[in-house]
This record gives C-alpha cells, structure tokens and sequence, in this order.
C-alpha cells in the first residue's frame, strides 16, 4: 500500500509529519508521499511560492526513512486537484492500495473537492481523526464505504474510507504564519531547519 499525504505545506510544521509518521507505521506503508500543491483550488493563496514551500519540505524530512516528497502537482500546469493526482498514481502503481490521508478539517469539506466521488476510484481515503471526533455517520456514500479494519484495505485497491486516531497537535500553518507576522517565536511547533528558512527569506512577514 502507498501513502498519500497532499497539501500546501505553507509551512510544513510537526502537524503534518507526525500525522504522516503515524500513519506509515499503524498501515505498514514503505513509504508516504508528501505532495505539495501547486495552486490549491480550495483556499487563498499561498505565502511562499512553491519552489520555497518545496525546498522547506526537503529540510524537514531530511533522514526521514518512508517519507518522500512527490512533486507531481508542482510539475503539472493549472490547479492541483487531487482526483488527477490519484489518477496519475493509480496508473504508475497498477496493483497497489493507494490511502490518501487527510485531517479531519480536511474531510469536513470533501464535497466540495473537484470531482470528489471519484476520489474513491482510485484511492481509499483515510481521515486522521482527533480524539473525540464524531462524524456524521448519517451520509449514505460514506457509511456504504467505511471499513471497520485495516486489513480490509489490504485487500482492495480503493473505495473504502477509514477512520484513524492520531495523536493530537493543535498545530496548523495559519497560526505559524500569524505568530512570525507578529514577530513571536514558533520554535517547536515546526523543525528549526524550517524556522531558520522562513527567516533566511523574511517569508510569512505581513499577514
Ligand atoms: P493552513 O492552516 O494554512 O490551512 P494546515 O496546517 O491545515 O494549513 P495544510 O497544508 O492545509 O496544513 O494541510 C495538509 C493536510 O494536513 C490536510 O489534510 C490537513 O487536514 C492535515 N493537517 C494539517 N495540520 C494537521 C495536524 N495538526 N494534525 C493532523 N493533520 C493535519
């Protein structure tokens, strides 16, 4: 099976890589695949361009075994949707279970996602609840979908969702961008690697 993990990264922080962490470990993936979005068809705007939010991720996994970065939707023209992501990887890795791991916030507005049911063609999709999570198992499309073990995703290439627990970090790159506007200091939430980048190039300065 391989793991997805999309996003703006705008910046990485420890949010993102523990989640992806995790989830390499509870679903025995050889490797995650960290894929930074282009121009996010769903949110503003990025404040690093990606050529600087890519080079940020680099040094944030650097000897980090499992995790790689996948630049596809940087190398492809227009909005990064994901359901062309996962249509591209379904075609380069015939035989293997794609999960595509979103957070919770994330999972709340995937009908909203370009093309959204077709996700499922391609990849399971995995969400990484928070502790507490409860989620509205009245929707038809998702109950005839979730699976109750990971072993069941095992045994299919896509169209399952599964609800996994990580461990909580309050953590996201708004408030990131919004402690270095204000000029407070983010150690630990994100690798000093990054902190000395966004420094390096003044990045995340005006809010
Ligand atoms: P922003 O605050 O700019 O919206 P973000 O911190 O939410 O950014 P994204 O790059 O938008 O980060 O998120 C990429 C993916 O990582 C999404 O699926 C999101 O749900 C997930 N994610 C982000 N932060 C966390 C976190 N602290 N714990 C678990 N998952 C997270």
């Amino acid at each position: 099976m391989i793991g997805i993990f999309g996003g703006t990264f705008d910046p990485i922080h420890y949010g993102h890589l523990r989640a992806a962490l995790e989830a390499q470990a509870l679903f025995g993936l050889t490797e995650v695949r960290l894929i930074p979005s282009a121009i996010p068809p769903h949110r503003d705007q990025p404040g690093a361009n990606p050529t600087m939010r890519l080079q940020m991720l680099e040094l944030a996994i650097q000897n980090q075994l499992g995790l790689i970065i996948d630049t596809c939707e940087l190398d492809r023209p227009g909005p990064s949707y994901m359901v062309d992501t996962l249509r591209s990887l379904r075609q380069t890795n015939k035989g293997q279970p794609l999960l595509l791991f979103i957070g919770t916030d994330a999972f709340k507005h995937l009908k909203s996602w370009h093309q959204w049911q077709q996700l499922f063609d391609y990849a399971h999709i995995v969400v990484l609840t928070r502790p507490n999570f409860t989620h509205d198992g009245n929707d038809d499309f998702f109950a005839a979908r979730q699976a109750k073990a990971i072993t069941e995703l095992a045994h299919s290439l896509a169209g399952k969702l599964y609800f996994q627990q990580i461990t909580q970090l309050d953590i996201s790159a708004t408030a990131i961008r919004d402690m270095i506007a204000k000029q407070q200091n983010p150690s630990f939430l994100l690798p000093d690697s990054v902190i000395n980048y966004i420094r390096q190039h003044k990045l995340y300065q005006r809010q």
